[in-house]
């Protein structure tokens, strides 16, 4: 089946809107009567609502699924070209992220994972371009470069953040924590420049924006000693969390599990294409009205849709001043993820940075097509931010700004420009996170909000999503037993 998300080009076809993905539903709804009152209404099948309207229909509630694209999956989704699954949008899972790897025994996917990097053939190289030309290191090298620039980083308490962020998954923010939720990463670096030596402070802005998919300015120098808490503190746990073990038949493949064991159920109604308008929710229960003008009505409702676009839905009541402001305010990753799959098999074992004057920023050989073909993933952000689509020599000189390479074919989602996530995963400007992450918690009356995006642990993670998602079902559920959880 084919999704209208996303892009695909080749020589052969250039540019084509729309890329395959097993994600996509067939039929795209299963609603037989608009007159039923669901107990409970999930908006979005992203992870989180997903997981939501699984445990919820398991738990014997009549559940309704709306979603607004043709596909599950929201910000992660695969596209299988040729028998080849390229990552849209989330990838890398680890079993160090509790909820995640629940999931993976749940659906016995344990050896379903591979390991993006092939260290052991081709040029075996970190490259490291810049304006005044490229510089080689071996990955051992790079690993070195890497520890001692993110260390210096994160080592504002003499314990490399410990004492700052001591518990991970705690929503506490201490008073010093908050201190450093107010300052950007920019204002780090301005603290610590005259310790850096200038690789130093190449790999660690560079790497900054790989997380955070913003520019220095506008990224929360709090947020990412939280990641990196996340990772246990070192580099090499960030590599594992972050970069490093994907699904060998791509996202949606396991997506496909939670959709597929709530359906079983009997519970489940679903609707795709189908963008929420509206949510009424004064009197008793809630009342939902897509952009195409049908109505349903729910008894509790589970909003599972991201923070930027929250307020693209018209609530009556309207929304709670906090959480509006947050919605206003929104996250900053504006992450341009592309792939090329390339003809040059040296590069398969590459990895590199090309900073601060290329539209992509970080790349590296992510795997090898069934044609022989490598594989390269590479990332951008608001700093020199561009469209993809919207000129693909640009985009090809961007990969070429890593090394020298021919480009057969390229794919990637612009998450942008797309309507329903208006940017990639959650990563917030300083001040969001310790003005607003209660408000973004909060519950409305007979709504749940639930999302990766306000999660406590891995919060802008998959594993977030599912955490979010198992507690709006624990909520709902706990409801209708009589008493409420909050
Ligand atoms: P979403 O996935 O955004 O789901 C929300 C759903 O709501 C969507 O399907 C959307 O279409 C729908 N929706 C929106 N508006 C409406 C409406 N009005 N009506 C109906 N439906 C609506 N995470 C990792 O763990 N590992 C990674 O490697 C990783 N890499 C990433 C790379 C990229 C490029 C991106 C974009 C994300 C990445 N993430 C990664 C983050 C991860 O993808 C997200 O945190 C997670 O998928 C979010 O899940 P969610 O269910 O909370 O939200």
């Amino acid at each position: 089946m084919t999704s209208k998300d996303g892009y695909s080009w080749t020589k052969a076809q250039g540019l084509r809107a729309g890329v395959p993905s097993i994600g996509v539903i067939e039929p795209p709804s299963n609603v037989k009567s608009t007159d039923t009152v669901y107990d409970v209404i999930v908006v979005g099948a992203g992870y989180c609502g997903l997981t939501a309207a699984r445990d919820a229909s398991l738990a014997g509630l009549k559940v309704l699924l709306l979603e607004a694209r043709d596909r599950i999956g929201g910000r992660s989704w695969s596209s299988n070209i040729e028998g080849y699954p390229y990552e849209m949008g989330g990838t890398w899972v680890y079993w160090g992220q509790a909820n995640v790897w629940r999931e993976i025994a749940r659906y016995g996917m344990q050896d379903e994972l591979e390991i993006s990097y092939d260290f052991s053939r081709g040029i075996n190289k970190y490259l490291l371009s810049t304006p005044q030309g490229v510089q080689s290191f071996s990955h051992e090298e790079e690993d070195e470069l890497m520890q001692s620039s993110l260390a210096k980083l994160v080592n504002v308490d003499g314990c490399h953040g410990r004492n700052v962020i001591p518990f991970p998954h705690s929503g506490v923010l201490s008073p010093e924590a908050r201190k450093y939720d107010h300052m950007s990463v920019a204002d780090r670096i301005a603290e610590i420049k005259n310790d850096l030596t200038p690789n130093e402070r190449l790999c660690a802005e560079a790497f900054v924006l790989l997380c955070s998919g913003g520019t220095l300015e506008t990224t929360s120098f709090y947020e990412f000693l939280h990641w990196w808490a996340l990772s246990g503190y070192s580099y090499e746990g960030c590599i594992d969390y972050l970069v490093k073990y994907k699904f060998r038949g791509g996202q949606s493949s396991f997506a496909i599990r939670f959709f597929r064991e709530a359906l079983a159920s009997g519970n489940l109604t679903y609707s795709f294409n189908s963008p929420v308008a509206t949510v009424q929710h004064g009197g008793e229960g809630v009342q939902i009205t897509t952009r195409a003008g049908k109505t349903f009505r729910g008894t509790k409702m589970i909003c599972a849709i991201p923070l930027n676009v929250l307020n693209d839905v018209k609530f009556e009541p309207p929304l709670a001043t906090g959480r509006k402001a947050a919605a206003t305010t929104g996250h900053v990753n504006q992450c341009v993820k592309v792939h090329a799959e390339i003809s040059d098999r040296d590069l398969r074992s590459f990895t590199g940075i090309s900073y601060p004057h290329n539209g992509l920023i970080y790349g590296f050989g992510d795997g090898e097509t069934p044609a022989g073909n490598t594989h390269v993933v590479a990332f951008g952000g608001q700093h020199n931010h561009f469209h993809p689509e919207e000129n693909v020599e640009h985009t090809k000189a961007a990969f070429e700004g890593f090394a020298p390479m021919s480009i057969e074919r390229l794919v990637f989602h612009n998450w942008s420009k797309d309507e329903f996530a208006k940017g990639a995963w959650f990563f917030p400007a300083p001040g969001l996170i310790s003005t607003h992450l209660k408000d973004m918690r909060a519950r409305e009356r007979d709504i749940v909000f639930a999302c990766s995006d306000w999660a406590l642990g891995w919060r802008s993670f998959i594993d977030g999503a599912i955490e979010e998602g198992t507690r709006a079902a624990i909520t709902v559920r706990a409801d209708f037993a009589g008493r409420s959880k909050l």
